[in-house]
């Protein structure tokens, strides 16, 4: 019922600068973990406040239990690479057929934790690179994978332009407090023609509608930055992106039916099917394409 409850108080001025849009206008949605959402009036992106420090993040996912915690999670298992690889494909023969064919061709996961997806890319054809900022699980995927996955940040790495052919950030943009900034990277260092591929959960989803502030995806200060399709679309503009496609996904697994009867379990499951035709999936996705020419 929280997610009902929420308080429009309609806009207002704050002392938060949009990292999207910078705009200071605001409007609050629910408490939770001690602070506040606030969604932005004017590119709808959702803001966990107050915002943690640059330092306090770093101090967080410094720590080995935030490693421990990763490798629980299924986006740690190699069973979900190959399932997000093929998917990752259907996007881009869709959108840039053309990447998957071409000769060489060269891939940048950021955020590749223990390079499960490279793994699979590598096997595909891909030249593949990877950064993460977990030193563990930079040193388990260079065990697999050799020196081609990195520990660091995008602009450590990636200083050249126009370097790679595809670049993926799968839920990496909404730990960030500047998510335009890394767009802004990628972009520089996209080949004209290349494509970014964006994967971060949907705050407009249907569990985050129903859950309100108890949506499992709401967990500062790991997560401090929620978007929808309209709020992502305008971060990948900001960093100079200009054909972009967003859409939604049903997850892959729906931690949501756990609490629920089982009576309700198929009514559930059929709802969180159709979910993603009216951009309330789970998940959301944005493939962005540089332009070929520089004009
Ligand atoms: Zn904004």
């Amino acid at each position: 019922m929280d997610s009902q409850s929420a308080r429009i108080s309609g806009s207002k001025e704050s002392s938060i600068l949009c990292p999207i849009c910078q705009s200071r206008r605001q409007r609050e949605l629910y408490p939770t973990h001690g602070g506040q959402l606030v969604r932005c009036c004017d590119c709808q992106v959702v803001l966990f406040t107050p915002r943690p420090s640059q330092a306090e993040l770093d101090r967080y996912y410094n720590a080995q239990s935030y490693y421990e915690h990763y490798q629980s999670s299924p986006m740690g298992q190699a069973v979900f690479a190959q399932h997000r690889y093929q998917q990752l494909c259907r996007v881009l023969r869709r959108y840039a057929p053309y990447l998957l064919t071409q000769q060489p061709r060269v891939m940048l996961d950021v955020g590749c934790g223990t390079g499960q997806l490279l793994a699979v890319a590598a096997t595909q054809g891909w030249q593949i690179q990877g950064i993460d900022l977990s030193a563990a699980a930079v040193k388990q995927a260079q065990e697999q994978l050799g020196p081609v996955v990195q520990r660091g940040t995008i602009a450590e790495i990636a200083s050249s332009p126009n370097i790679y052919d595809l670049i993926t950030s799968y839920h990496v943009i909404e730990h960030l407090l500047d998510p335009v900034l890394l767009l802004r990277h990628i972009y520089k260092v996209l080949r004209p023609g290349g494509a970014v591929f964006i994967e971060t959960p949907n705050i407009d989803s249907l569990g985050a509608r129903l859950r309100g502030n108890r949506w499992s995806h709401i967990i500062p200060p790991e997560h401090i930055t929620y978007f929808n399709p309209t709020s992502l679309q305008r971060a990948l503009q900001q960093a100079g992106f200009q054909t972009i496609q967003t859409l939604t996904i049903r997850p892959q697994v729906i931690e949501s039916l756990a609490h629920i009867p089982l009576f309700l379990k198929g009514i559930a499951s059929l709802a969180y099917t159709v979910a993603p035709w009216m951009n309330l999936g789970a998940s959301l996705q944005a493939i962005a394409l540089k332009p070929s020419c520089h004009g």
